[in-house]
């Protein structure tokens, strides 16, 4: 996949920013929170004080694109399609092992 980690991060942020939207009040503009790194201000303001399993997934998500772990499959190690990835960015598992596993 040759995607960079800044837009992998987008992809989540992108998200994360729409689950803030929807659940919490947030004065931070899009371009602001997406754009920022996610150990930028911003994101971590955005963000404490509030805890829910989607926001704690979409941390872990970022937190997995900085060690480069972030894309493949749990099971078999392949790398998930972009697609996917951007219907769901916590998806940990390709549609492979899916079958197997669901
Ligand atoms: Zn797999």
């Amino acid at each position: 996949m040759q995607v960079t980690k800044t837009a992998l991060k987008r992809i989540v942020l992108n998200r994360l920013y729409d689950h803030l939207r929807t659940h919490y009040s947030v004065s931070l503009s899009r371009a602001t929170f997406v754009n920022a790194e996610p150990e930028a201000h911003a994101v971590d303001a955005a963000t404490a004080f509030r805890s829910d399993i989607e926001i704690e997934e979409l941390q872990r998500a970022l937190d997995r694109i900085d060690e480069g772990a972030y894309g493949t499959c749990i099971h078999c190690n392949a790398e998930l399609p972009l697609e996917d990835i951007r219907k769901d960015p916590c998806k940990r598992i390709c549609r492979g092992c899916e079958k197997f596993v669901f």
